[in-house]
């Protein structure tokens, strides 16, 4: 399931840089994440690195984009293609 920002978002940028997928790009107002390249962290970081550095912890996961885990294994190697991912036994769900 991808994360999506919501509109208690301040546009602070935090996240954007801390993405491994290039997934988070600034928007107006608010900074907007591509589903297309949320993996949710795995095959980068065993939690999500946006909603580590979010000062407002706006960064739910989005109901509107359901995935297994497989699904976004499948899009990590879709987006990183002859790379290993490199947390797939330690990785955790986002919590809602
Ligand atoms: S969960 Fe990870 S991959 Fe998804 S937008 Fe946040 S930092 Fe990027
Ligand atoms: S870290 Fe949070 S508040 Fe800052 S731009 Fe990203 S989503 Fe918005």
């Amino acid at each position: 399931m991808a994360l999506k920002i919501t509109e208690e978002c301040i546009a602070c940028g935090a996240c954007e840089p801390e993405c491994p997928n290039e997934a988070i790009a600034a928007g107006d107002p608010i900074y907007l994440i591509d589903p297309d390249k949320c993996t949710e962290c795995l095959g980068y970081y065993d939690d999500q690195q946006c909603q580590a550095v979010c000062p407002v912890a706006c960064c739910p996961p989005d109901p509107d984009h359901p995935e297994s885990k497989d699904d976004l294994l499948k899009k990590f190697h879709a987006l990183h293609p002859g790379e290993e991912p490199k947390n797939v036994d330690t990785w955790k769900a986002p919590e809602a």
